[in-house]
């Protein structure tokens, strides 16, 4: 990955945005496609577009989304503690001591999660995993009056931490679910235009996938709008590499290994199998994953649209997904984005994906 993608990557890892507040990652989103893209524009969800070749008939909609999971402050309480619920879904045990920067409207506030030391975790309780309504947040105020000069209800909270360089290609941040994602499609973009590409293609940063379940994100209103023939979701997968994992239940899908192709029944066999050859053409190494029903991811609510839509979904596999450090390599991020811009540069207009 040149030095520009990778620094494009790491701002939008550390850029804050949980779902319905992406507005931080794609402003930087927009602002790198303003440098080669024919437009670029929002919606009223704040999904980010960027478009090539608008004149051509045959639109294809790429698709990764910008949100991040996060917290939400639901209750200022009379000593000035926070309690939060969950944007998304979280596993509480990886939010115990983590630090937390609340993108409240006077600023970033910072804070800390609080539980009971395990000095006065007595009996049963020293065995039984933490609920998140246990955990509170501490701003370091005193009253409720003094919280509340700081957050309000409903301001949203991301975990405080800095993308983390692990080797020469291994990164671990927050956000990597689906950072990654948003830079794979206008990296795809950016690489489609630069190969030459005869078809309508427009990337999109979509908004609120980890709070959209059964395809109730942004990506169902950006395709209905869009209207393409073909769509290419890009999003991360559990990646089974790593300890305690059973690959007969999860199959086997390792970092590092190359671009990730879901076969099953929402994902249109044309698409896929012209992923696979575009692979095979351009030398890249891929991994293939058994999806038997939905994605549970905007490929599900990309398909659906209208009539319906021919859709393949191009993973990147993640280590320790919603965590405070999920990890992925670089290297396929890179290839992912040379995937896709290899397949879009080989489509015409012609191309038919029914049968
Ligand atoms: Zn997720």
């Amino acid at each position: 990955m040149d030095s520009d993608t990778r620094e494009l990557l790491v701002r939008m890892l550390d850029a804050p945005g949980p779902s319905g507040y992406e507005a931080e990652a794609t402003a930087v989103w927009r602002a790198a496609a303003d440098d080669f893209a024919a437009r670029t524009w929002a919606d009223v969800h704040g999904n980010s577009f960027a478009e090539i070749n608008p004149a051509a008939s045959f639109t294809v909609m790429l698709a990764g989304h910008a949100d991040e999971i996060g917290l939400m402050v639901n209750h200022i309480d009379d000593d000035g503690f926070l309690w939060v619920v969950g944007v998304g879904g979280w596993d509480p045990q990886v939010l115990v001591g983590q630090r937390v920067n609340i993108l409240a409207s006077g600023g970033l506030v910072s804070g800390v999660v609080g539980r009971r030391a395990v000095h006065m975790i007595k009996g049963d309780d020293k065995e039984k995993a933490v609920q998140l309504k246990d955990l509170w947040v501490d701003i370091g105020a005193g009253s409720a009056d003094e919280a509340s000069a700081r957050v309000d209800i409903g301001d949203v909270a991301v975990i405080r931490s800095d993308t983390l360089e692990l080797g020469d290609d291994f990164v671990a941040a927050r956000s990597i679910d689906n950072r990654v994602g948003a830079v794979v499609v206008l990296e795809a973009l950016r690489r489609a235009a630069a190969r030459g590409c005869s078809v309508h293609v427009v990337a999109v940063a979509t908004v609120q996938e980890e709070i959209g379940y059964v395809a109730g994100g942004g990506a169902r209103t950006g395709a209905f709008g869009l209207e393409p023939r073909a769509g290419i979701v890009v999003d991360v997968t559990h990646a089974t590499d790593h300890p305690t994992i059973d690959k007969k239940e999860h199959g086997d899908v390792r970092v590092g290994k190359g671009p990730v192709l879901a076969r099953g029944a929402a994902i249109n066999r044309t698409v896929h199998a012209g992923l696979v050859e575009a692979a095979r053409a351009e030398g890249i190494d891929i991994q293939i994953q058994a999806v038997p029903a939905l994605t549970g991811t905007d490929a599900d609510a990309v398909r659906m649209s209208r009539d319906g839509v021919a859709v393949g979904l191009v993973s990147v596999a993640n280590r320790y997904m919603h965590s405070p450090n999920q990890l992925v390599s670089v290297s396929d991020v890179d290839q992912s984005a040379d995937l896709i811009a290899a397949y879009l540069a080989g489509l015409t207009e012609s191309m038919e994906f029914t049968g």
